[in-house]
């Protein structure tokens, strides 16, 4: 069956240049609008609960000292402690932050996990570093952020750049200042050191699951669909990997930061696996030159003539600028913010289904919650029982969001933030305001 959708509101002063906080402040904004939301509580969920900004130095190796701006933002504790991922990247700023702690909040709260929203960020390119200022770099941060975090306050995970040996020296250093180990202080370490199986290729897995979801519920049978994925990384490969083996689809383009290649035929994923693990910095670069796929850029990715399009790169790569251009009929978010404001509402216009990353990417935090309900109870499941409930959590929330679509004859985007809102809201009004 496919749902009838109302044209997205417009929000009075989002345009296709604000940043990822513009457009999750607009969605916001429409989702207060639609539920009625008091002004009280309107102010109290425009912004973060707390934020922490903190100059990191680190001795550098050649004995010189070199200092980063880190950041932690809780944006809100209201359903339960903070969750989320560190990234390290050059283009990280206090409003990224914001954005995607906010958009946290409302992930976990898609998916009905006990968590409210974080996000912790370095402004630092880490390919720059040695692994052992890197090493330096991540103890100090989790030294300098631990007066706001806490195993039931705010728990961190990976995100760009970041990964479980990192995960391993955050949990390490909280541990030694601590006296103790708090292996739920953060998710996605090493199974050595009480991560969770499953935690690895979770986020791909939720968004795979999220894409069959969508298809069934459209009539489409997956096996021999054309999928495109922007972004080979941890969500990307995971996802097209998981589509390909277990659900039959074609996956035909894929790209990372190097660029991207493609064959109308399908890729053989496999040997493109094989490639990357030892290729330079795991890159797609020189690929093509075996002869079995054709070299294309990002953009021509985006707009190829495809049934599904998977953006699981960074932010804001769906614009007014190419989102005429798009002819998959079906795109599922697995980046965080791929799509401006502006760019969703062509995509309405032009009839283009989008299943929005807070609920299609919501795998890498539901694990994440395992994680931590595994290490408070020092007791492990195994990976069966992780994919099951995996996929139980992801097309529950995927069933609800689609009513709401239905019922109120909205979007999906729109949908899943009224979901989320009202349950956010109740949280709040439920427990009232001390003093
Ligand atoms: P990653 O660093 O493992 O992979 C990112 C990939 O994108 C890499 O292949 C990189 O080369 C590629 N890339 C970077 N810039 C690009 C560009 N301009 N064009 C095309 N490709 C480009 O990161 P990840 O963990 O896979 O995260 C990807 C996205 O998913 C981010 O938005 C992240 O916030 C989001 N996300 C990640 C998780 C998780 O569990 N890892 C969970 C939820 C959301």
């Amino acid at each position: 069956m496919a749902i009838k959708i109302d044209a997205p509101l417009q929000a009075s002063s989002v345009s296709d240049h604000g940043g990822i906080l513009d457009t999750a402040l607009a969605q916001l904004e429409i989702a207060f609008d639609r539920l009625g939301i008091n002004e009280g509580v309107r102010e109290i969920i425009r912004q973060p609960e707390r934020e922490m900004t903190v100059a990191v130095p680190i001795l550098r190796d050649d004995g010189t000292i070199s200092v980063y701006t880190g950041y932690r933002v809780q944006h809100s504790s209201a359903r339960g402690p903070c969750k989320g991922g560190l990234r390290f990247h050059p283009n990280v700023n206090l409003d990224e932050v914001r954005a995607l702690a906010l958009l946290m909040t409302f992930k976990c709260a898609v998916a009905n996990l006990p968590f409210g929203g974080a996000k912790g960020g370095i402004e630092v390119s880490p390919s720059e570093l040695s692994e052992m200022e890197l090493e330096r770099l991540t103890r100090r941060y989790a030294a300098m952020i631990l007066p706001i975090i806490g195993s039931r306050r705010d728990i961190a995970a990976p995100d760009v750049n970041t990964n479980p040996k990192i995960m391993a020296w955050f949990m390490d250093t909280v541990s030694t200042l601590s006296g103790h180990m708090v292996p739920e202080i953060v998710t996605g370490k090493p199974i050595a050191l009480g991560g969770s199986t499953g935690r690895v290729d979770a986020t791909g897995r939720g968004v795979a699951i999220a894409t069959i979801e969508i298809l069934r519920r459209l009539g489409k049978d997956p096996p021999g669909l054309h999928v495109a994925v922007q972004g080979y990384g941890n969500v990307g490969r995971n996802a097209a990997n998981i589509l390909a083996d277990e659900y039959g689809c074609t996956i035909v383009a894929i790209s990372d930061v190097s660029g991207g290649i493609y064959n109308s035929l399908g890729l053989d994923l496999p040997a493109i696996n094989e490639y990357v693990s030892h290729s330079r910095g795991g890159l797609l670069s020189g690929f093509s030159e075996k002869g079995e796929a054709d070299e294309i850029n990002n953009d021509e990715l985006l707009t190829l003539d495809v049934d599904i399009l998977i953006p699981a790169a960074l932010e804001s790569q769906i614009t007014v600028g190419n989102s005429g251009q798009i002819r998959a009929s079906v795109i599922v978010e697995g980046a965080n913010g791929p799509t401006t404001f502006e760019a969703d509402r062509i995509l309405y216009e032009r009839g283009i289904m989008v299943v929005p990353d807070i609920l299609a990417n919501a795998g890498g935090v539901t694990c994440s919650y395992f994680e931590w309900v595994q290490d408070l109870q020092f007791y492990f499941w195994g990976l069966e029982e992780i994919r099951q409930q995996l996929h139980k959590v992801i097309s529950k929330a995927f069933e609800e969001v689609w009513l709401v679509a239905n019922e109120r004859n909205i979007d999906m985007r729109s949908a899943a933030y009224l979901l989320a809102l009202e349950r956010i809201t109740n949280a709040i009004q439920q427990r009232g305001l001390f003093p």
